[in-house]
């Protein structure tokens, strides 16, 4: 067996993530490697901070990348606040509330969930019903933008829920954070941990997070262990907190933290505003298409949330053989359904750099014409056209 390197083919990645990581970020990555007790990489990790503050809008001194994809951000945030016999409340509207809940329990928590349709945002009623009637909740957790179906919740209203019942939260934003608005201290939103390769269309593997101090005093006043020790936020701050030692904890991964500034700094540079408001533009022309095309969003449209669009599978169409149709000849990557709406459901991202009008254009022509040749009544030609149209409607202020 002869090996050579690896060359990986040219996609577009339309799916739940990763998304399209610019050019940029990934020259930044292949920058020469330096230690991660280099004065150079302190001063950096710095900027990293100061960054993330912004695109969280918040001024948390506990801000800093989790060394570890999304579901290590998610794992931190549970396992600082919960002890053994903590109440913790847990919002299921798809896949990745569940997980939270694996998590709490592993961590001893007795946790309450409080469940809505797959499809559906958290009602904020029953959130308020679990909350009275578990005074001694101590977390109240919920996905933003929930990936496996394209909802977004009200964040700031079940946040404003929980401290009326003085409850923690736990917000996921791995999929919100860079696509729409998100205003951590705005909001009073405790613990807030994102993943990279979404919105942010940096490479996978890192996880921001910030504390705000009422969870951070809970933290210091814990009377077990952290279960975990890497992901004990009071030993990794000994290196990436403010003024800290910056003692050996672990080696960063210093090259993806050089793909985390430049991914930053991009997003700073466009604003925080502009990028929102552009995931919603593009996400209203792909719609239009989508529509021409037939297919029907699963989510109301008060609901949606704009760079996950999540629509039925006509019927008698084969949801496999599409997807990979578009891989193959279009070099398109789009999302399948996950748990019950596996084979039901396609998932079209429109995340960070892969949120553009040439994205929006490639996805509807691809999908109508495999959608044509695959038997299937549609108007490939129409749907581009009203794309086009949406596109060329000049932008809000
Ligand atoms: C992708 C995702 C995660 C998990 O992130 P990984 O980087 O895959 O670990 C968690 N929550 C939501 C809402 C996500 O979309």
């Amino acid at each position: 067996m002869e090996y050579t390197p690896f060359t990986p083919p040219n996609r577009t990645l339309m799916g739940p993530g990763p998304s399209d990581v610019h050019p940029r970020v990934l020259e930044a990555m292949a920058r020469p490697t330096i230690g991660h007790l280099d004065p150079a990489f302190v001063g950096l990790m710095d900027e990293i901070k100061a960054l993330l503050q912004y695109a969280f809008q918040t001024e948390n001194r506990l801000t800093m990348p989790v060394s570890g994809p999304g579901t290590a951000g998610m794992e931190t945030g549970v396992v600082n606040l919960l002890e053994p016999g903590d109440t913790a409340i847990v919002c299921h509207n798809g896949v990745f509330g569940r997980r939270i809940t694996a998590m709490a329990e592993r961590a001893g928590a007795e946790v309450v969930v409080v469940e809505d349709p797959w499809g559906r945002a958290v009602d904020p009623e029953k959130v308020e019903a679990a909350l009275k009637q578990h005074p001694e909740a101590k977390m109240l957790a919920f996905v933003h933008a929930e990936t496996s179906t394209g909802v977004l919740s009200d964040a700031e209203t079940l946040a404003a829920l929980a401290h009326e019942y003085d409850c923690l939260t736990l917000v996921d934003t791995v999929t919100s954070f860079g696509g729409v608005p998100l205003h951590v201290d705005a909001w009073g939103l405790d613990v807030v941990y994102t993943g990279t390769q979404k919105c942010l269309s940096c490479v996978p593997g890192l996880s921001p997070i910030t504390f705000g101090e009422r969870a951070v005093e809970v933290v210091q006043q814990r009377t077990t262990p952290v279960q975990s020790w890497f992901l004990d936020t009071g030993l990794v701050m000994a290196y990436w907190g403010d003024g800290a030692q910056r003692s050996y904890h672990h080696t960063a991964p210093i090259n993806a933290l050089y793909a985390l500034h430049e991914a930053l700094l991009m997003l700073r540079k466009e604003g925080l505003e502009h990028a929102w408001a552009r995931h919603r533009r593009l996400h209203e022309a792909l719609k239009v298409g989508l529509e021409v095309l037939g297919l029907q969003f699963i989510v109301p449209e008060a609901e949606r949330t704009p760079q996950l669009n999540a629509v039925s599978v006509p019927g008698g169409v084969n949801e496999g053989k599409v997807r990979h149709r578009l891989l193959r000849e279009h070099d398109l990557e789009i999302g399948a359904g996950l748990g019950d709406l596996a084979g039901r459901i396609w998932r079209i991202g429109l995340m960070g750099y892969a949120a553009r009008r040439e994205n929006v254009l490639k996805c509807v022509d691809a999908l109508g014409t495999v959608l044509a040749d695959e038997g299937l009544a549609v108007d490939a030609q129409g749907a581009l056209d009203a794309v086009q149209s949406a596109l060329a409607t000049p932008a809000e202020a």
